[in-house]
């Protein structure tokens, strides 16, 4: 899978100008940054909305005192639900930072390898947020939203008379929604395929229409189908928030999906998972900082795309051993995993399944070691 994420010309255009403020004095540097760092941000940096174990110092220590980015860091994050600016300027006003989008990689960042495919057909997005709005964005001409689709078709929902609260459609997810001119289209096209950007909200709603989609191939309420593809931001059992024990994720949402699914129709349900721990995303991930870092220095040194890799270390800094460690472990070098116990892991000892590089309290004893680490080095 490819997860080039701009082009040489895109850099040009995107890159250096979004970030020129913080990379400004290109002479000062002696030598380019050997490493970088890949902050997962649930149970790391902020639990619920509120920065957790130091986080805004931490983080802070990665800028010169004028607020320029001096080490290369990405934010990388099963979590979504919004479009990457948006979620860039949530964690700069939380942290006091100054984020750009382009260090922002979520769940369903790589849904854009998938617009080729889908550019033109009626797709469905699932998930807490705006995931049609996600969606759009990445250049999805023709999404609507799960809560769009479903007030398309009457009774869809056995239990909506029981539901005490109301569904907003939001104008800011599809600004082109129309709900005349949407329900004649969902009556006669296809949905080509569903996909699941972030945590779903309703579920008993969410798996009743996912199955009506997936059961009679894209048009519920008619004949059994073949199946339209569903694809998932990640397959994350559990993750973290101010609750103190975990909160079922995405991957229990899709047990639930797959379990009902195989019980009620002929075939097993095919569906596809993105996220950590594939290695795939890592693998991103140093594609990105590499960009950034590009970005900073390529006026300044010669460097072409076939140049041997760039770091000599890349960090992961992530709560969830299962996931951020386990990824970061399969990926193999550079990468090096460190444990915090603000999350998901809370145990004394290493990790015995998924043991990490280093066991920490907290993502600013983290980026403290590795700043130690990397002068000494
Ligand atoms: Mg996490």
């Amino acid at each position: 899978m490819s997860f080039i994420l701009l082009t040489k010309a895109g850099k040009r255009t995107g890159f250096p100008y979004l970030l020129s403020r913080a990379f400004s004095q290109r002479s000062e540097r002696s030598s380019r940054p050997s490493f970088g760092i890949a902050f997962d941000i649930d149970g790391v940096v902020l639990l619920g909305s509120s920065p957790v174990g130091g986080s805004p110092g931490a983080l802070r220590k990665l800028y010169d005192a004028d607020g320029r980015l001096k080490i290369p860091y990405v934010f990388l994050t099963n979590g979504g639900g919004f479009p990457e600016a948006k979620r860039a300027f949530e964690l700069s006003q939380s942290l006091g930072i100054n984020v750009s989008p382009y260090q922002v990689l979520q769940g369903h960042s790589p849904f854009k390898q998938l617009v080729k495919r889908f550019e033109n057909e009626l797709i469905v997005a699932v998930g807490k947020g705006e995931p049609a709005a996600v969606m759009s964005e990445y250049g999805f001409k023709y999404v609507l939203s799960i809560d769009e689709y479903a007030s398309c078709f009457e009774n869809i929902d056995p239990l909506a008379p029981y539901k005490t609260w109301k569904i907003k459609l939001a104008a800011t997810q599809n600004a082109n929604f129309n709900e005349s001119i949407h329900k004649n289209d969902v009556f006669s096209k296809r949905v080509q395929a569903a996909f699941v950007v972030s945590d779903p909200v309703d579920w008993s709603r969410d798996i009743q229409v996912l199955c009506d989609i997936l059961k009679t191939g894209g048009l519920p309420g008619r004949n059994v189908g073949p199946q339209p593809h569903i694809y998932f931001a990640n397959d994350d059992l559990e993750y973290q928030t101010k609750f103190p024990s975990e909160r079922l994720g995405m991957g229990a949402f899709r047990i639930a999906l797959e379990s009902i699914f195989n019980r009620i129709h002929s075939h097993s349900l095919e569906y596809t998972c993105f996220g950590k721990p594939h290695p795939s995303v890592f693998k991103n991930a140093e594609i990105v900082l590499q960009k950034l870092v590009r970005s900073l220095y390529d006026d300044f040194y010669d460097i072409n795309d076939n140049d041997p890799p760039y770091f000599k270390r890349l960090y992961m800094i992530g709560d969830n051993p299962a996931v951020d460690i386990k990824g970061s472990r399969q990926t193999g070098h550079p990468w090096f995993s460190i444990l915090t116990r603000t999350g998901v892991f809370k145990g004394k000892e290493n990790h015995d399944k998924f043991p990490a590089d280093l066991v920490v309290d907290t993502v600013e004893e983290a980026v403290d070691y590795i700043l130690a680490k990397e002068s000494a080095s």
